[in-house]
């Protein structure tokens, strides 16, 4: 039996999930600061696991921190279809991004549980570690392992800002799990997300349906100079690494306005320096940066401005440069058949949609090179976010959820096809 369309998600008690949610790390008002793997987010991770367990779903952990919620299906040898996102935050984080698509899934599930309907497919909740890079870089490192990009090994040895690396993070807070990250078939992964962007705000339309993503590629660099006095020390033998960052850092933001009026962007996100102290010139210095564009060839032709930008910065102020981490994503990645599937959805369920790209980063993006994947958007006021002032009502987001539960069970109910 199809889902009938007048189930729908129960707001009340998703928006008191979000709540206790929004209680957990908290940060500035009404802001979230619950980086990857700190004490909040075991207390986060706990009660979520708490809540799958309540709803009848089977708990996995897998070795990179990724947490799965098994829904069994009534063929539970098919590939299950995969629902989620994240629960870590950035530093300034908002209580929405990433969570709503979390607690989305989950209240999907409890919704699903009321109304008896049991799919055909398993359904599996997900929660994967670190999507943010606010604490550990590269963002989407879980996921980016699950998808086989990353090895366990590699993931557990990157290190925050006081040198705790994730494996023994993991393994503090309780989240290093037995199973293999990946390497299992799927049938399909969905994602709803707040959009991140002002869009669908501006025009007043409920669900953003995501064709395609931004084509991104960020920069770890690391400049390498020598420590000296900087009253004597003659500028023609200067070796400033944190002048070199500074230079590239200034160079990207220009490359972003060079293709700002095709909406093109430049980010120059943090530098680092040490000794960083007043009276020395620092060896060694870390800039983080990336440049997007929705046309993937000026994207790369960006890309490539920022690589010969190290080189210039790091050449005046006589340092060397070295790109440390790199990483790209974006482009045609999600399935053609599963957004039309969430359009005809929306439509039925009666909601005012629009297709419209994504410019931030998500873990879909890595899912999307393993099985067939969709993004769901929601409106945000302003498309503020990353910002403790992010924030959308009830009414911003449930048309969004019941486009994600009634797109998942079609999916997932969908008849086999013929083998
Ligand atoms: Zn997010």
């Amino acid at each position: 039996m199809p889902l009938s369309p007048a189930v729908r998600v129960d707001i009340d008690r998703f928006w008191s999930t979000l709540d206790r949610s929004a209680g957990i790390g908290t940060g500035r008002e009404n802001g979230l600061s619950r980086l990857a793997l700190s004490d909040a987010d075991r207390q986060m991770r706990d009660l979520f696991v708490t809540w799958c367990r309540e709803a009848g779903l089977e708990v996995t952990v897998d070795r990179v921190g990724n947490i799965f919620a098994r829904r069994a299906g009534l063929d539970d040898g098919l590939p299950p279809v995969l629902v989620g996102s994240h629960l870590d935050t950035q530093q300034n984080g908002g209580r929405f991004d990433g969570i709503a698509g979390v607690l989305g899934a989950l209240e999907m599930i409890r919704c699903l549980n009321a109304a008896g309907h049991a799919t055909r497919r398993p359904i599996e909740i997900v929660n994967w570690a670190n999507e943010e890079g606010a604490r550990f870089s590269p963002p989407m490192t879980a996921a980016g392992c699950f998808a086989g990009e990353y090895t366990v090994h590699w993931v557990h040895a990157r290190t925050d800002d006081d040198g705790a690396t994730f494996g023994d993070e993991l393994a503090r807070i309780g989240y290093l799990g037995n199973a293999e990250p990946g390497g299992r078939p799927l049938d399909a992964y969905f994602e709803l997300h707040i959009e991140q962007g002002p869009i669908l705000d501006a025009d007043k339309v409920q669900v953003g349906i995501v064709t395609h993503a931004y084509s991104s590629h960020g920069f770890l660099v690391e400049f390498h100079g020598e420590t000296a006095h900087t009253g004597p020390w003659p500028m023609e033998l200067r070796k400033n690494a944190l002048i070199a960052a500074a230079r590239l850092l200034v160079a990207v933001d220009d490359i972003g306005w060079d293709f700002a009026d095709t909406g093109g962007k430049g980010t120059g996100a943090r530098l680092v320096a040490w000794p960083n102290k007043a009276g020395t010139l620092s060896d060694w210095a870390q800039a983080v940066c990336d440049v997007r564009h929705d046309d993937p060839q000026t994207s790369d032709l960006m890309a490539e401005r920022v690589i010969r930008a190290a080189a210039n910065a790091a050449a005046q102020a006589g340092c060397t440069a070295q790109v440390v981490d790199r990483w790209d994503w974006g482009g045609a990645i999600f399935d053609a058949g599963m957004v039309d599937g969430i359009r005809q959805q929306a439509a039925r369920l009666g909601y005012s949609h629009r297709d419209l790209p994504s410019q931030a980063g998500h873990d879909a993006y890595f899912l999307a090179r393993i099985c067939p994947t969709a993004m769901i958007f929601t409106p945000c006021h302003g498309g503020i976010t990353h910002n403790n002032h992010e924030n959308a009502t009830p009414a911003d987001l449930e048309p969004g959820l019941n486009v994600l539960l009634h797109s998942v069970v079609a999916h997932a109910d969908r008849s086999p096809e013929p083998a």
